[in-house]
């Protein structure tokens, strides 16, 4: 795919032209985390701050040329990559990263900082960042925003949309709207900042953020428990949670994933015998809470428990579960299903799509794990071609008759907009029509996702 030399001049002028780059030359902007979405672009553009942002947009925008804002290219339903020759728009060169505002206990962070680097910046001032994921060295705060991430401490401090104060984004023409104040109470109008959180870069270009802080907690322990079933794991979970109000994390996995993670990088299980379900938990408080857990953790059916304090060991426990999408990755480019599911009905849709799964052919594996009291299961699959959708034709129905969504925490991007119609009613698909038109009527951002 070709740039037209006109707008190619007017790329370099915006953002210089050692930040305007050929596809060809940038095989790695091109393709999803998964490998399972390729495409390919005439050009990676990196502008440096807001204005260059907009800059760059208008001339896109002059020139019909489609865009794709892309972070740290982490996202997993495919909505980072250009599919259809768009240009890339990446924000990891937006790295403003303002001092932490105490009194408000908010931080202004730019688009292309990652959430690692925005976890220690809080840290450093005695606060903390909620949002938590296994690809916080790489995943940006624009695109946590784009896609409201979830990640490992929902169950306690919500998802990114409830840390999110204020935006700041530039629209397809190059206007720019600065609303980062970062006031609690500011009721004067539509709400931007939650528009824009999830709208998966179909609206607009997130250039900054405010973000909430939380307190730090200077003491954790985590503990890695196993069981027999998984509806015992579950309930384990949510006994813990009714008990204490230091849980952080309550993470479910099964012996396929751990096997294969103990495979994929040679780390042997903590326990002598293998068991079908495991809980990773965390507890985090002000003073040491590791013998609160521990009489918490007899009273569930665990058959095994592994508990660190230190915080070498604390990683190696959780090394087991965030390797999870790594060590799958090695299986093959995986299908990944990201869907909620109540409770309740958990154990026997993790049976249920385990069997259903399986007859897809020989071959074809399931692997499932997930954020236990959100009722989130990841589901992947390897062993199916890339654009064999089997699997959703056969897991999103299920998941919706049994009062699920279709996406907990991933978007839809371009993996799911096939069946955003079972999530949302044909109204609703309007609205969001009716939003994008009015932000971006010509269409020119993000084309291949949501709609
Ligand atoms: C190992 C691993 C673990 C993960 N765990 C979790 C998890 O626990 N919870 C979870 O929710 N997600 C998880 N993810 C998915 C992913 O990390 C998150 O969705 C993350 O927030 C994406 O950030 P990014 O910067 O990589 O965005 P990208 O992948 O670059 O982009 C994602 C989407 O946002 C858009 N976008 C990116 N930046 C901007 C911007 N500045 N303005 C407008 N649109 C933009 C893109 O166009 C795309 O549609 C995981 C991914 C990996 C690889």
């Amino acid at each position: 795919v070709d740039l037209p030399a006109d707008l190619e001049r007017a790329l370099v002028d915006a953002v210089g032209a050692e930040h305007v780059r050929p596809g060809t030359e940038e095989p790695g902007a091109c393709v999803d985390w998964t490998g399972r979405f390729v495409g390919e672009s005439p050009a990676v553009v990196r502008p440096a701050d807001t204005e260059q942002v907009a800059a760059v947009l208008a001339a896109c925008s002059a020139a019909g040329a489609t865009v794709v804002p892309q972070g740290g290219n982490t996202g997993l339903v495919g909505g980072s990559v250009p599919l259809k020759g768009e240009i890339v728009l990446s924000l990891v060169r937006l790295r403003r990263l303002d001092d932490v505002d105490r009194s408000a206990r908010q931080v202004t962070a730019g688009a292309g900082v990652t959430l690692g680097d925005l976890q220690q910046h809080a840290r450093a001032a005695g606060f903390a960042y909620a949002v938590d994921l296994a690809a916080r060295d790489t995943a940006t705060v624009g695109g946590s925003v784009a896609t409201n991430a979830g990640g490992v401490h929902v169950l306690r401090y919500g998802d990114t949309r409830r840390q999110l104060v204020g935006v700041e984004f530039a629209l397809s023409d190059g206007r720019v709207v600065r609303h980062l104040s970062g006031l609690e109470k500011d009721n004067t109008g539509y709400d931007l900042a939650g528009l824009f959180c999830g709208s998966e870069g179909t609206l607009g270009v997130v250039t900054a953020a405010r973000l909430r802080l939380v307190p730090r907690r200077a003491e954790r322990v985590a503990a890695l428990l196993a069981f027999a079933e998984t509806a015992d794991a579950l309930a384990a979970a949510q006994a813990i949670r009714d008990r204490t109000p230091d849980l952080e994390a309550a993470e479910l996995f099964f012996d396929d994933g751990m096997r294969l993670v103990c495979e994929a990088f040679s780390l042997t299980s903590p326990f002598a015998d293998s068991s079908a379900v495991y809980l990773l938990i965390e507890c985090a408080a002000d003073d040491d809470p590791t013998t609160r857990l521990g009489s918490l953790i007899e009273e569930t059916p665990a058959s095994d428990a592994a508990v660190a304090h230190d915080h070498d060991r604390r990683l190696a426990l959780w090394s087991y579960r965030e390797l999870h999408t790594s060590a799958i990755n090695t299986v093959g480019a995986p299908h990944k299903l990201d869907v909620t599911i109540p409770l309740d009905r958990m154990p026997a849709f993790a049976t249920e799509i385990r069997a259903r799964i399986g007859e897809l052919g020989p071959g074809v594996r399931v692997w499932l794990f997930g954020h236990a009291l959100d009722g989130n299961l990841h589901v992947n699959v390897t062993g199916l071609a890339p654009d064999d959708e089997r699997v959703e034709e056969l897991v999103f129905p299920l998941v919706v008759s049994l009062g699920g969504s279709i996406s907990a925490e991933h978007g839809i991007g371009t993996a799911k907009k096939r069946w955003l119609h079972l999530a949302r009613t044909q109204t609703e698909i309007e609205v969001f029509r009716a939003i994008k038109l009015a932000l971006d009527p010509a269409g020119i951002l993000n084309p291949n996702v949501l709609l």
